[in-house]
């Protein structure tokens, strides 16, 4: 066993941990739990500088996890784009492979919460070759996107073994895997791991950081390792109530992800999943905080704020309206506020 699979036993798991380590209402928890397991790694548990705040938000139960409303387990419908078992086809061209259903912390958010941390790993593997079987037909895919749960909890030979796997398949040129761990377990990111995935170019990396405060010296070396191994780093954040629903926190955030040289991807819209409702804004905010990094962050760090829609009709990004248009003139909106017309095609005679 590596040292982060031993790191990684030593996670607090029931409420029994959480209340010698904090002072919380066990009781009020209980039903969350059971229904929406916890799961907080040592490393990340460590992040936490008092309850309620935005490291806490994101990993400690919550009681307002059990308001159902009129939100579903898998608003995405992704379960009716399975074409097999853990491989979601939405796009013509790019799928999503489910690798693993578990990761080093439970995020209280996440859209998958219907099943992490909640199946097996038998269950996992006895899905991938189905969908090995799927992708050698899928002549049109050529980007393969490994997520989960987190496909970096995998061991390296198994991960190895699914990105060779991958590699004999002509028509798939490029690789993606989406984690969590450089922000939750980032001493899972070993010479050892880089060495594996650095055969396996062109494969992209895309993380999720929320807030600034996940920016350390621990989970910048993880990047690190990972951008030495020729990676190119991306990132993936969620907006949400009360961790980063704020323009000066988001700005912050996009600006030193370029610092360890993570380039701003993503901010995602938060979906409907049945268990997170807390944690929604509206899309008026969101709107406000990509106005304050347009201008005023390094145009590298402004990433697309994007909504994923229900049923899985796709992402669409959502954009502050800077274009008008009146006849042949486009009015457009600057970072200032100031509005300038600009005609549109002029005769060339
Ligand atoms: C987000 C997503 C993708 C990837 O979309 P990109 O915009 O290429 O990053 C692919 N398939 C599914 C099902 C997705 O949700
Ligand atoms: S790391 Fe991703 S998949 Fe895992 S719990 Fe968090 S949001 Fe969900």
């Amino acid at each position: 066993m590596e040292r982060w699979q031993r790191t990684l036993q030593k996670s607090m798991t029931s409420l029994g941990e959480l209340s010698e380590r904090f002072s919380v209402e066990v009781e009020a928890l209980c039903e969350v739990t059971k229904r929406f397991p916890m799961r907080v790694s040592p490393y990340y548990a460590g992040l936490i500088e008092r309850s309620g705040d935005p490291i806490w938000l994101q990993c400690i139960p919550d009681p307002r996890e059990l308001f159902e409303g009129d939100f579903t387990e898998d608003p995405l419908d992704e379960e009716g784009l399975s074409p097999v078992p853990g491989l979601i086809h939405r796009y013509p061209n790019r799928v999503v492979l489910i690798v693993s259903s578990t990761c080093a912390t439970f995020c209280r958010f996440c859209m998958r919460k219907r099943y992490v941390g909640c199946r097996s790993t038998g269950q996992d593997r006895h899905f991938l070759r189905d969908a090995m079987a799927y992708l050698e037909g899928a002549v049109e895919v050529r980007d393969v996107i490994l997520s989960g749960g987190d496909p970096l909890l995998l061991s390296d030979d198994e991960l190895d073994e699914i990105l060779s796997n991958l590699r004999k398949i002509r028509h798939v040129e490029i690789l993606r895997i989406g984690t969590r761990v450089p922000v939750t377990l980032p001493e899972r990111i070993t010479p050892r791991l880089c060495r594996m995935l650095k055969k396996h170019h062109p494969l992209y990396v895309n993380t999720h950081f929320n807030h600034p405060r996940e920016i350390t010296a621990q989970s910048s070396r993880a990047c690190d390792r990972l951008a030495d191994a020729g990676i190119p780093l991306g990132n993936q954040t969620v907006l949400l109530k009360g961790v980063n629903d704020d323009p000066l926190v988001m700005r912050e955030l996009m600006q030193r992800l370029l610092t360890i040289r993570v380039r701003p991807y993503y901010i995602h819209h938060l979906d409907r999943v049945r268990g997170t409702a807390h944690f929604r804004t509206s899309f008026q905010e969101g709107l406000k905080i990509m106005e304050a990094l347009r201008g005023y962050a390094s145009g590298m760090a402004v990433p697309y704020y994007v909504v994923d829609l229900p049923g899985g009709k796709g992402k669409v990004p959502l954009l502050p309206d800077y274009v008008k248009r009146v006849g042949q003139t486009y009015c457009f909106r600057n970072y200032r506020g100031e509005e300038i017309a600009y005609q549109d095609m002029i005769s060339v005679p």
